[in-house]
């Protein structure tokens, strides 16, 4: 299996509630390398980008409001099959569907307020890269 690269992303409940260790010890545990850390304030236009899926559902406000309540901690994160694996690390997007022993099952207090985004393929991986760490990264 080819390494493969995701962008991950520790969202603003995961700062406040201090859990951002915690996280990073699953995703070190499982055997996955964070070659590059960051921790960083989001604007509206680059949510608008990184969320443009989503920018015509009635919730797209609360989203940013969200995303911009505090820091948020970028990471590159790389491994076999990284961006499945660490989609089942992860946790599913509902907060009801999030089985315990996943970052989200354990720890999101909502299907918004979820703790940790992860690149949902390897194309979008990449794209989302290049977003957050530059061109170069
Ligand atoms: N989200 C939300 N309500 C929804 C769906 C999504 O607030 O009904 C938020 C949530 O924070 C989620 C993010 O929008 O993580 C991106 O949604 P996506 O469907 O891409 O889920 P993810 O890839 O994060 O699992
Ligand atoms: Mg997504």
């Amino acid at each position: 299996m080819p390494v493969e690269r995701t962008y991950i992303m520790l969202k603003p409940d995961c700062i406040k509630r201090k859990l951002i260790g915690r996280v990073i010890k699953r995703i070190e545990s499982k055997g996955y390398n964070i070659s590059n850390i960051k921790m960083m304030n989001l604007d509206e236009k680059i949510l608008t980008e990184h969320y443009a899926h989503l920018v015509d559902k009635p919730f797209f406000p609360s989203i940013v409001e969200y995303m911009t309540s505090g820091p948020v901690v970028g990471m590159i994160v790389e491994g076999e099959n990284a961006v499945k694996g660490m989609r089942i690390l992860m946790g599913a997007t509902k907060f009801e569907e999030a089985t315990a022993g996943t970052i989200r099952g354990d720890f999101a207090t909502s299907t918004s307020e979820n703790i940790i985004h992860g690149s949902d393929s390897s194309e979008n991986g990449e794209i989302e890269i290049k977003r957050f760490f530059g061109e170069n990264a």
